[in-house]
């Protein structure tokens, strides 16, 4: 057992503050005294920003403890909090605040003893990176000095110890293959386990899901499956029995595509029941992939270690090359990098050491041969089963780098999401921000920034002073890229002096929504307006920057010509590299070509008849009053017409999957609407379905309670309501919000208060803590709550007791923007109509949200509503069967008081079935 470490620690919560001398006792202080203390000499603390945040002293630094962890662990998983740090370093926990700061001298002392230990497994490149810390001042290098030892022979730095990806040939076309459904039930047999209790719903979903895997019988005419699966049916090995039958005997690919990370965190672990982790010559079988800004680019890396950085940001960059050594894949968000790493530097230091731009030179990158997107793009080639997202399907669909790359056989696990990903990833957006990056992608940096963008001239020096007409190419295109947006524009947008054609149509476009708004109480956030009845000032701006856009397109397309020429008949000095990196231009010409033929189309619709398959608007983007963004947007008014033509007509096999698939009224399962928006009917197909129901008690263990006594809009009877609410559960609790300003509203009235009880609560956009990492606290302590909005209705898989209680703070109904109220127009001639349309909407996120409280047989717990008035119609959206009851917020705070079950049965029950 190793012994604390004899420094000072600090410990502050929202129900109070405790100092621990070097040698001594533990006492509470004021945030004051707590402040001096740390301004004297430097304390143990955990999560610095945090710890700023609750004494309300935002320059507050210190030792703190889970940097010491990144050092030590780097790709190691620790909850950041007390008990967490307490769990990952097998101490034993405290039992309240004062006991941490003993804990964090006892977790100070078990790191750094293990810096001294023989079997210290991230030994290698410790001792060297700590030198560098030391020259930028870490605070903790001091402390390690004598306890790192430096190693005999000199380390290895990370560029040359990383190992180098292997070229392999292009995987041949599945042999088609049919596989039958005995040969599926018995391998969902054998994947479940011997002794699995055989779940009728999971074999009959299996069945339905090994069709997809079918042959195709004519060109264009997929299979389509949908199929709705009740929680708790196991529908991942479902779809994962026939899919990894198929690719075993057919030699092919298939790809599984979620909404949410961690989704594909659960899949990446179910798919090892049905593959080993390394084939015999060492391949991955199962590779997750994600869009290239979640990776770290290792040029990037390079530049910051390099001086790119500095202060901060360039200990964040050591402790990232730390983590580099040691990672699985090098994903940055959500994979083995710690979430809550980033938030202790603030700024954007971790985007910034991704590629977040596409400004990868790649062949001519030093890095490529050992680049971890480059690994693993190749290594997805080769795998049976690809785990990715649903824009990163889509956006390989459409411009996957090689048609052998491009998915045919996809599962859409969260499939109801499978609309809003094809709405944003099959939109147009001209905007400053948008214009920016490709003048930058174009021209380069510009004077004063940092790092390596260098632009098109020089990332295609080599074929500019070779081929003549390649290289006016590029330097027509520098020159019109001038008219784009440049560093600034905000500012000189909000003075009134633009400059060039671009800033002047932003310019028009943020006079014009801010002329027509009428948002009222909710200044300060975004603003937008339709594109009809605009003023011939705006009109006109709009045709000056389509033609400067068309002047930068023009040379593009010669400029893509040329390269393919070169391409063609290639000189000699052009070996493998280069041809890879003239690959890797042409593909990324080809998307901002389009990208531009794209916001040209948008502008030449501006002052004319509107096209009935587009929704058009204008927007200034704000948050709490500051400007980010002004632009023009363009929608499909049906993103799956879209879909179906990239994703489904070129695939075989398509399934899409979820709990909540169909919507669900008086009438039942609506599943002509699900069929319409699977995009299938765009190419006249007819998808299967299937149904499996969840084998969950939801009417014994779940009740949905409507307070009907707390008035919209009535922020103290909320934040109060709240509050008692999470006493009366004793934490546990997730609230959500519609409205960020209401959620920082009750947050801020009731979080010291539940403190005091020992009730922790956190809150997305509020606590310093990114939201994976807050879902991973809530998780792990349940007496902790956590309150949030959209993003945890959908990511949030809490079962067991730490979520035994959701409280939603009003019926959430959709947002009135422009394209909301175009869909509704639209629908309005359907069965139904209008309102139809939105119930359709709040019934989705009100299954959504009551799907996070019972994840497993045995959860349990209430589903709050605090809504005055709750229109019986959207009681369907509930599992049939669940006891539905109005009340008053006392009466519902005996009833969670009590648990599900215990509470004897009211007198005016309805419920959610139809
Ligand atoms: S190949 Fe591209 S993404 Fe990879 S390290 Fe180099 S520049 Fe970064």
């Amino acid at each position: 057992m190793s012994q604390p470490l004899p420094l000072p620690s600090l410990h502050a919560s929202h129900a109070g503050t405790w100092l621990r001398d070097a040698n001594g006792a533990t006492r509470g202080c004021s945030k004051g005294e707590a402040v001096m203390a740390a301004a004297d000499t430097p304390l143990l603390m955990m999560n610095a920003p945090l710890v700023a945040n609750r004494l309300g002293y935002p320059d507050l630094s210190g030792l703190d403890l889970l940097e010491l962890f990144a050092f030590v662990h780097p790709a190691k998983f620790c909850v950041p909090t007390p008990k967490g740090l307490a769990h990952a370093l097998d101490l034993e926990e405290p039992e309240d605040d004062a006991g941490v700061p003993l804990l964090l001298q006892q977790a100070a002392g078990a790191l750094v003893a293990t810096c001294e230990s023989d079997d210290w497994a991230e030994r290698e490149g410790a001792w060297s990176t700590l030198q560098s810390l030391a020259r930028l001042r870490w605070p903790w290098a001091n402390v390690l000095a004598p306890h790192v030892r430096k190693p005999e022979k000199a380390e290895k730095w990370l560029f040359t110890r990383l190992p180098e990806w292997e070229e392999t040939p292009e995987r041949p076309q599945p042999a088609q293959v049919l596989i039958d459904e005995p040969e599926i039930e018995a391998h969902l047999e054998r994947l479940t386990g011997e002794g699995a209790e055989k779940r009728e719903g999971q074999r009959m979903y299996a069945r339905g899901a090994g069709h997809v895997f079918s042959p195709r019988d004519r060109e264009k005419r997929p299979h389509v499956l949908l199929a709705q699966a009740g929680t708790g049916i196991g529908k991942t090995l479902g779809y994962l029995a026939p899919a990894s039958l198929w690719a075993k005997q057919s030699g092919g690919t298939v790809w599984v595509s979620t909404y949410t990370k961690n989704l594909q965190r659960q899949l990446r672990q179910e798919s090892t029941r049905a593959w080993p982790p390394a084939r015999p010559d060492g391949s991955p079988p199962v590779v997750v992939r994600k869009g290239r800004e979640n990776y770290l680019c290792l040029l990037n890396l390079e530049d910051a270690l390099q001086g790119g950085f500095a202060g901060r940001p360039a200990i964040l960059a050591h402790l990232v090359a730390r983590w580099a050594a040691y990672t699985q894949d090098g994903d940055m968000i959500g994979g083995d990098l710690p979430g809550w790493l980033g938030t202790l530097f603030r700024k954007r230091g971790i985007a910034a050491l991704t590629d977040q731009r596409g400004e990868c030179v790649y062949a001519g990158c030093p890095h490529y041969r050992k680049c971890f997107i480059e690994r693993s793009a190749r290594n997805a080639a080769q795998a049976d089963l690809v785990i990715a997202n649903h824009a990163l399907v889509m956006v390989n669909a459409a411009r996957g780098r090689d048609l052998a790359s491009r998915p045919t056989r996809i599962v859409f696990d969260e499939g109801h999401h499978v609309f809003d990903a094809a709405d944003s990833t099959f939109s147009a957006a001209l905007t400053g921000q948008e214009a920016i990056e490709l003048r930058r992608w174009i021209i380069g940096p510009e004077r004063n920034s940092r790092g390596r963008r260098r632009g098109l001239a020089a990332r295609l020096a080599d074929v500019a002073s070779y081929d003549e007409a390649g290289g006016d190419a590029v330097e027509e295109a520098v020159e019109a890229a001038q008219a784009l947006p440049s560093d600034g524009w905000l500012g000189r947008l909000a003075e009134g002096a633009p400059s060039g054609p671009l800033e002047a149509l932003l310019g028009q476009v943020r006079a014009v929504t801010y002329a027509r708004d009428e948002s009222g109480q909710e200044a300060g956030y975004g603003i937008e307006t339709e594109t009809s009845q605009l003023p011939g000032e705006l009109v006109e701006a709009a045709g000056s920057a389509a033609q400067a856009l068309a002047q930068i397109r023009t040379p593009l397309l010669k400029l893509a010509g040329r390269l393919e020429a070169v391409l063609e008949d290639a000189p000699d000095w052009l070996d493998g590299q280069g041809r890879a990196r003239i690959e890797g231009a042409r593909h990324s010409l080809a998307w901002r070509i389009d990208l531009i033929a794209a916001w040209e189309a948008l502008l030449s619709r501006l002052g004319g008849p509107a096209d009935p398959e587009f929704v058009d608007w204008l927007a200034v983007d704000r948050n709490d009053a500051r400007e980010f963004d002004v632009g023009l947007y363009r929608h499909w008014l049906d993103p799956m017409k879209p879909f179906a033509q990239v994703v489904l007509e070129p695939a075989h096999g398509v399934m899409l999957t979820s709990a909540t698939l169909t919507d669900r009224d008086e009438s039942g399962p609506d599943w002509g609407h699900a069929i319409a928006k699977s995009g299938a009917p765009h190419l006249e197909l007819l998808p299967k379905t299937a149904q499996a129901d969840s084998p969950f008690d939801y009417a014994g263990r779940a009740e949905v309670l409507i307070v009907t006594d707390i008035k919209r809009g009535d922020i103290p009877a909320l934040a109060g309501a709240y509050a008692r609410l999470i006493e009366a559960s004793e934490g546990g609790v997730l609230g959500l919000f519609t409205a960020i300003r209401r959620m920082r509203a009750v947050y801020g009235r009731i979080a010291d208060r539940l403190a005091r009880a020992g009730l922790p609560l956190y809150a997305q956009h509020v606590d310093p803590i990114d939201t994976g990492t807050l879902t991973d606290i809530f998780r792990d302590d349940a007496r902790a709550s956590l309150l949030g909005t959209d993003a945890l209705r959908d990511g949030v898989d809490v079962p067991g007791r730490s979520l035994r209680c959701v409280v939603m703070e009003s019926v959430p109904w959709p947002r009135p923007t422009i394209l909301h109220r175009a869909r509704r127009a639209a629908a309005a001639e359907e069965a139904g109509g209008a309102q139809r349309y939105d119930d359709r909407i709040i019934r989705a996120r009100l299954a959504q949200a009551f799907g996070r409280l019972i994840r497993s047989r045995e959860d349990s717990g209430h589903f709050v509503v605090l809504s005055p008035a709750f229109p019986s119609r959207l009681l369907s959206a509930f599992p049939e069967g669940t006891p539905v009851i109005r009340l008053t917020l006392d009466e519902a705070l005996q009833r969670v008081a009590k648990g599900v079950g215990e509470t004897t049965e009211p007198e005016q029950v309805e419920s959610g079935e139809s």
